[in-house]
């Protein structure tokens, strides 16, 4: 290999596809067929990670910097406003950077969990099962749109039913690989047996009570449950964390509006993603540290390596620890400079080992992990509480709050010929006061749902009440 091409993970979701960088005047992906996540293959998302990886300048108050002086300013504004600052990270680095962030928040690191759910669920909800386990699965159930939100989950799931498997979708939309389509309100026509898999989405906007459903769906059955998320290191996020004090996203919502966060600093996480804009306005600092372009307009922006030439370890969804192949540390080292006392990698690097339960990090093998059982759990499928809803169906593309191509909503014909749509014009969609115009596709969506890629900002969550017209 020569000193240009990076053996490293795509930083879009947990599916931990491995992929090398190489830099040669522009960026270039290559694939590495080696790689037991993926073998070789990319989405849609990892083919653009040379625009995503686009160079970043840090930043003071929309001047350009160096990055030290730029960690310095915001060790400065934490100092200052001490009481009132808040640490997001929701695992887009390696766990060492997580775990450094840990000791620089101490009470106040705010991370992808959500509230309200089981502490005996943790383990299920934070850490898959081998994508082998998927493979051989009889009976797979949806609850999420693979295509959409982790494209290389169906190589699995079309291996699986060419072995035989029934696959059954509970889903907004009839997905073409689902032998049986079933919509989340009717889930209850849904047979399940000790026999099925469940794989469904687990993501800081989770619905607490949907979370709940589907594992109290799977307890009840006594069928396996998996479940895949949004962020390269969210099962890292989880093991650096168990057992330390965090909280969620919506709890960072309300701090901010009721104004006990005033600063707020993120590792390798983009707010806009999470927050509505008129939240993210309230606050006096927006400190972002990150290797990728942030969406939200920060304050201060410490611009450290990207991922690719990062030196640490991430951990997939399957539990899989991954090496990224650099030796950059100028994210841990400006992490350093904020909590005043410079970060030893290696010393940091054995804690990871020591979370995991592993003395030596090998992508080929998946560590041994507990799977206990969790309790019974009640709960209430909740109805939609509105006529027409607008979905936003999180991808790649979105968590990383990038421009793509999928200007557009999915409504389904029925809808159209009601709203007397014309072929290329666009339907009018409004909520709160708030109105757009947007192009659509004709789908086969569930009666006055929309199905959205990409976020169009006027969202209130993932499911938004919305009225439509031409
Ligand atoms: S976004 Fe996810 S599925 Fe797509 S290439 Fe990256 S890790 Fe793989």
């Amino acid at each position: 290999m020569t000193d240009n091409v990076y053996s490293t993970i795509c930083p879009g979701c947990n599916f931990g596809c491995g992929l090398y960088i190489r830099e040669n005047g522009a960026l270039e992906v290559d694939f590495r067929k080696s790689s037991p996540a993926n073998a070789g293959k990319l989405c849609r998302f990892g083919m653009s990670l040379p625009k995503i990886f686009a160079p970043i300048r840090p930043m003071v108050d929309g001047k350009e910097t160096t990055l030290e002086e730029a960690a310095k300013e915001a060790a400065k504004r934490i100092s200052a406003s001490k009481g009132s600052v808040g640490f997001l990270s929701l695992g887009n680095t390696t766990s060492e950077e997580l775990l450094a962030i840990q000791k620089i928040a101490e009470s106040s690191l705010y991370t992808g969990m959500v509230a309200g759910l089981p502490e005996d669920t943790y383990q299920t909800l934070n850490i898959g099962i081998p994508y082998s386990e998927i493979e051989a699965a009889k009976h797979i159930v949806l609850f999420m749109d693979p295509y959409e939100q982790y494209p290389l989950i169906v190589r699995r799931l079309l291996f699986a039913k060419n072995k035989g498997a029934k696959i059954s979708a509970v889903w907004w939309k009839d997905l073409p690989l689902a032998d049986e389509n079933i919509r989340p309100l009717d889930v209850s026509k849904l047979a399940l047996s000790k026999d099925s898999l469940i794989i469904a989405d687990y993501n800081p906007l989770s619905d607490t009570e949907q979370v709940k459903s589907v594992l109290a769906l799977a307890k009840n059955a006594g069928a396996r449950i998996t479940f895949l998320k949004p962020f390269a290191n969210s099962t890292g996020a989880y093991l650096m964390a168990k057992g330390i004090k965090q909280k969620s996203i919506s709890q960072l919502v309300e701090d901010i509006n009721n104004g006990a966060i005033k600063t707020l600093f993120c590792l390798e996480s983009d707010p806009s993603a999470l927050f509505p804009s008129e939240t993210l306005a309230k606050l006096s600092n927006l400190i972002i540290q990150a290797g990728q372009q942030p969406s939200s307009k920060a304050n201060i922006v410490i611009a450290n390596e990207p991922l690719y030439k990062k030196k640490g370890t991430l951990i997939n969804n399957e539990g899989r620890a991954q090496s990224l192949g650099c030796a950059g540390t100028d994210g841990l080292d400006a992490l350093g400079i904020i909590a005043g006392a410079k970060f030893d990698f290696d010393t940091l690097n054995e804690s990871v080992k020591k979370a995991i339960g592993i003395t030596t990090v090998d992508e080929f093998t998946i560590p041994k992990y507990d799977r206990p059982a969790y309790g019974a759990i009640q709960a209430s499928i909740k109805s939609l509480d509105t006529k027409t809803a607008l979905v936003s169906v999180y991808n790649p593309f979105m968590w990383s709050g990038l421009a793509d191509d999928n200007d557009f909503v999915e409504l389904n014909q029925r809808s159209v010929q009601a709203l007397k749509l014309m072929k290329g014009a666009t339907v009018k969609i409004s909520s709160n006061g708030s109105a757009i115009e947007k192009k659509f596709r004709v789908a086969p969506v569930q009666d006055n749902i929309l199905l959205a890629g990409k976020r169009f900002g006027i969202e209130k969550g993932i499911i938004t009440p919305v009225e439509l017209s031409r």
